[in-house]
């Protein structure tokens, strides 16, 4: 066997190890993907009212609840985290969430919404920030490790949005970003691949820095909770315009 074949069959068999099927759900107000991997990964979980759209929409892709193993939250916004605890008592599911968020998750409510866009003015007022209340099964601080869940990536946390905001990192290219920007009008129902200032935010300027940091990284594309996805060019000239 040459040794040009055994390098092909080498970085086959690495690339299978981590191989992975991404799957967006959109379901009406946030975005929900699947990791589909060795084992299946939920990146968020919806609003509340939806826990029966997100089942159904797992089982188009014949995927159970108790399939899934793992649920990542970017944040603990109840259009993101409303779910969870339903999740928890319909499955043997484990949660990782940044310990920034941990009050918000305990508490079941993310209290008040700072605004970041003057649409988040108007909006305010329609969302409702409590939600059935849960403990994650692994809180960290700055860091989590997916490889141990099948999938070559990790979780890193990006304070801005909220104080416990995560993005969870796939391939070294693949970036979910939850609200750290958004794609599109409407909630990403016009043009969903422009990026754009999400509505609300704690810190704007600390955002934009790790906006900043995702584009050294040298991330291709951004996966986001409403709209999107968005490419690593729309991004560039976003940010810096
Ligand atoms: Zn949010």
């Amino acid at each position: 066997m040459s040794i040009m074949r055994s390098i092909v069959i080498l970085v086959g068999l690495c690339a299978n190890a981590h191989g992975y099927e991404l799957r967006p759900i959109k379901l009406k107000y946030s975005n929900v993907f699947l990791i589909k991997a060795q084992k299946n990964i939920l990146v968020d979980t919806g609003s509340k009212g939806e826990i029966e759209d997100l089942i159904k929409r797992l089982s188009d892709m014949k995927v159970k609840l108790d399939d899934v193993s793992l649920v990542v939250l970017t944040h603990a916004h109840s259009d993101h985290a409303a779910n969870v605890a339903e999740i928890k008592h319909r499955s043997k599911a484990k949660v990782v969430l940044q310990r920034g968020d941990l009050g918000f998750a305990t508490a079941g409510d993310h209290g008040k919404l700072r605004v970041s866009s003057f649409l988040g003015y108007f909006l305010k007022w329609f969302i409702d920030p409590k939600y059935e209340a849960f403990t994650p099964d692994f809180i960290y601080d700055s860091m989590y490790d997916l490889i141990p869940w099948g999938i070559g990536g990790y979780i890193m946390a990006m304070p801005g949005h909220t104080k416990g905001s995560s993005v969870i990192i796939v391939d070294q290219t693949k970036a979910f970003v939850g609200d750290m920007f958004m794609g599109g009008y409407f909630g990403g129902a016009y043009r969903p691949e422009k990026p754009g200032e999400y509505y609300f935010s704690d810190d704007i300027e600390r955002n934009k820095s790790n906006i900043k940091v995702l584009i050294d990284m040298g991330i291709e594309t951004f996966y986001v909770g409403h709209g999107g996805p968005v490419s690593r060019s729309d991004l560039v000239k976003w940010i810096t315009d």
